[in-house]
């Protein structure tokens, strides 16, 4: 082997600047770095108010104002020198330490690598000073200035010294991002502190909180409601690992692309792969592939059970009993979400209809051309199969509240002086006004042609102007897909006095039973115009009389301006009697020379409204319809009228020995005739009246994961 000819190079002691240039180049690697240095120095002076400018992504100015105690006049000499610190003095403090910095050595190596400038003022110096460093070193003096008391520490021009890390920082963009995620990220954790983040001669800021706002609020106000709305708050406690956590973390419901991951311990933000990954694990049983949690979690261990003595931006930490800790927050994180699974909502999307909206999945099925037909695409046809009412409790029937609500509605109370307290008593005082009506259709019409075949007279036809321009303004306002979604839709059952479920292909759809009905009703009293069969109320109550009850009833806003109750009745009497001719000819509502309610119009066969709305629908047939304008007329009355019939009576309330509650009438005689006629508006689309909840394949997709 050939002999080393080479002689060694003497040894040297290198220069201290460039020691420090060294190791400032370790310690601040991009500007993010810097600014997280300098914001725990902020927090650690107990700053409540923290704003940041930045140029260039903070390669060309990273300006932070804060109001803390600010810096000693005296110490501003030495304030950039390396391990000069006002936070530790003896190796023990390490133990107990409570602050962020304790080393002394990031303002240092700014002042390595970037011209710092600092302007401070404590509470007890007149005036503010202003000094420049160069490598540790304050150029010239300190030099009195205006400024509030705080600290602004001002970076120029980063790594002007270093230029091939400056060529390696190319995009101010990406750095300006992560400038960004520093500051959500302390902003959501010192959630009494306000933040504020805002590039250079830009008027808008990136950042944004207020001091004393919530961490759920910092977390809607810079992730987005998407993200803040499905929380969980988590809190452990272990004496034992001395160790408590609490944050919060989003539920089953959110799903995001990438693994968010706010980790504070003791305050510091760091990071820590293997708690990550066991969160990741518990959150893939309950989310679809790819798909990620959100989580903020705050830890604090014992001082002495973790090393923070670690290099500055070292964000990975360790801990004592670090597995058991893990597992401990893994095992609450998994049981929380299991919990939050069984109540799951389902985000309740509007439905916009996909464009392959139309292609119903059952014709696909019948196609013998079809590829295969999976599980997730079979349609339930038969609706007797099973229905939503056998899963429901029923300890808590809608006839029950239904009762309640006709007792706050009672007639009775209006009938006569006597109030009387017993509700079963109120609700057979009511049924007796009103049960023995016999369904006599007195007209031959179209809706009793339904009920009676045989029934062969002619419909009457008119050919009123306003009346045709009203039907044509609902044509012209259909939304034709949802007119299919509920022509061929199953009904699947009532989920309450509000909302029922319906099926249509693989899609389930819930809608709000009153807005649908009403508009139904509206259209079939337009439909039925003069053709409307009649519903005789077989002892008819006083107009003026209902009209008292209405008026005393909550819901109809009367007011002492509105005039004397007494007085109001007259006129609504009067009124009506005046109409009754027109009402009864063109609407079946009848009124007797007696100014007594004889008959409501029977629109559909088997279907009596909700008879305590009775007082409701005389008053506002008074005060709502506009009877000048002969359009907005017959409009105004169909309103009425569509308002008072969208909820059905309930026949079991009524005591009328019938076991078909409103729930019945519904299912058998109000939703088949809303599948069979009903126009949907246009609005319907976006204003949550229909929403679809679930399609079949994606159900399949969150249970093929169970
Ligand atoms: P460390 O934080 O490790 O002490 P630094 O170099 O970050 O070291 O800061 C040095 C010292 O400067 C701190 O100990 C603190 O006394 C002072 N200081 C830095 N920034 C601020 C500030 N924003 N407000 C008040 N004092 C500050
Ligand atoms: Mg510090």
């Amino acid at each position: 082997m050939e002999k080393a000819t080479k002689r060694p190079k003497n040894i040297l002691k290198l220069d201290e600047t460039v020691v420090n240039r060294i190791a400032a180049g370790e310690i601040i690697q991009r500007p993010s770095n810097a600014l997280k240095e300098m914001l725990e120095n902020c927090l650690d002076a107990g700053s409540t108010s923290i704003q940041v400018t930045v140029r260039d992504g903070g390669l060309k100015l990273l300006k932070i104002q804060d109001n803390g105690c600010g810096i000693n006049k005296e110490d501003l000499a030495i304030v950039c020198e390396r391990f000069t610190t006002s936070k530790l003095e003896k190796f023990e403090d390490l133990n107990a330490i409570g602050t962020f910095g304790f080393r002394g050595e990031a303002l240092a190596s700014i002042s390595h690598v970037a011209h710092l400038t600092i302007i401070t003022k404590t509470s007890e110096m007149q005036c503010a000073y202003k000094s420049s460093y160069h490598d540790g070193k304050l150029v010239g003096a300190s030099k009195p200035c205006a400024g509030i008391q705080g600290t602004q520490i001002v970076v120029e021009d980063l790594f002007y010294n270093v230029p091939t890390r400056k060529n390696a920082l190319k995009s101010p963009s990406d750095e300006h991002n992560r400038i960004v995620e520093v500051i959500t990220r302390f902003a959501v954790h010192n959630s009494s502190v306000g933040f504020s983040l805002k590039k250079l001669n830009d008027n808008g800021s990136d950042v944004r909180t207020s001091p004393n706002s919530t961490q759920e609020d910092n977390i809607r106000i810079l992730y987005g409601h998407a993200v803040a709305k499905d929380l969980i708050k988590l809190n452990v406690e272990d004496p034992g690992l001395k160790v408590k956590a609490n944050g919060l973390i989003s539920n089953v419901d959110y799903a995001g692309a990438k693994f968010t991951m706010l980790l504070f311990i003791n305050h510091r933000l760091v990071d820590s792969t293997p708690l990550k990954r066991a969160l990741d694990s518990v959150y893939a049983t309950y989310l679809a592939k790819g798909k990620h949690p959100f989580v903020y979690l705050s830890i604090e261990i014992a001082p002495n059970c973790v090393d923070v003595n670690v290099h500055p931006t070292k964000h990975e930490v360790h801990f004592l009993n670090e597995d058991a800790i893990i597992h401990k927050i893994q095992s609450t994180a998994d049981m929380l979400l299991k919990n939050a699974s069984t109540s799951r909502s389902f985000a309740i999307q509007t439905v916009i209809p996909p464009s392959n909206f139309l292609n119903k999945p059952e014709s696909r099925a019948n196609n013998a051309n079809a590829t295969k037909v999976y599980d997730k695409q079979l349609v339930r046809t038969d609706s007797k199969d099973q229905k939503i009412d056998k899963f429901l409790d029923k300890s808590t029937t809608a006839s029950e509240s239904m009762l309640s609500s006709l007792n706050q509605t009672s007639m009775e109370a209006s009938y006569g002086p006597s109030v009387s307290l017993n509700k079963r008593k109120e609700v057979e005082s009511v049924s007796d006004k009103v049960r023995t009506f016999p369904m006599v259709p007195e007209k031959n019409n179209q809706a009793t042609s339904h009920a009676n075949a045989e029934n062969t007279t002619e419909r009457r036809q008119f050919e009123l102007t306003s009346l045709i321009q009203l039907r044509e303004a609902v044509k012209n306002n259909t939304d034709q897909v949802l007119r299919d979604t509920f022509k061929d839709s199953i009904f699947v059952g009532c989920v309450s006095e509000k909302h029922c479920l319906i099926q249509h292909g693989t899609r389930l759809y819930i809608f709000c039973l009153e807005r649908v009905a009403e508009e139904f009703f509206y259209q079939k009293f337009l439909d039925e115009f003069g053709n409307c069969g009649v519903i005789c109320l077989s002892d008819p109550p006083p107009l003026y009389n209902l009209a008292i009850i209405a008026m005393d009833q909550e819901e109809n806003e009367w007011r002492p301006e509105d005039g004397p109750k007494d007085y109001l009745g007259k006129q609504l009497k009067e009124l009506l009697g005046c109409k009754s001719e027109m009402l009864n000819d063109y609407f079946s509502v009848q009124i007797n020379e007696n100014h007594h309610l004889a008959g409501i119009p029977l629109i559909l066969v088997d279907y009596i409204p909700d008879l305590t709305q009775l007082p409701s629908f005389v008053l506002r047939l008074a005060s709502d319809v506009e009877w000048n304008l002969e359009k907005d007329c017959f409009d105004t009355i169909c309103r009425v009228m569509a308002k008072f019939y969208r909820k059905p009576n309930d026949h079991e309330v009524l005591n009328v020995g019938s076991d078909k509650d409103w729930k019945w009438t519904v299912e058998h005689v109000l939703y088949p005739a809303i599948k069979a006629s009903l126009l949907p508006p246009k609005k319907w689309i976006s204003d949550g009246t229909i929403l679809q909840i679930a399609d079949l394949p994606d159900l399949y997709k969150v249970f093929e994961r169970c």
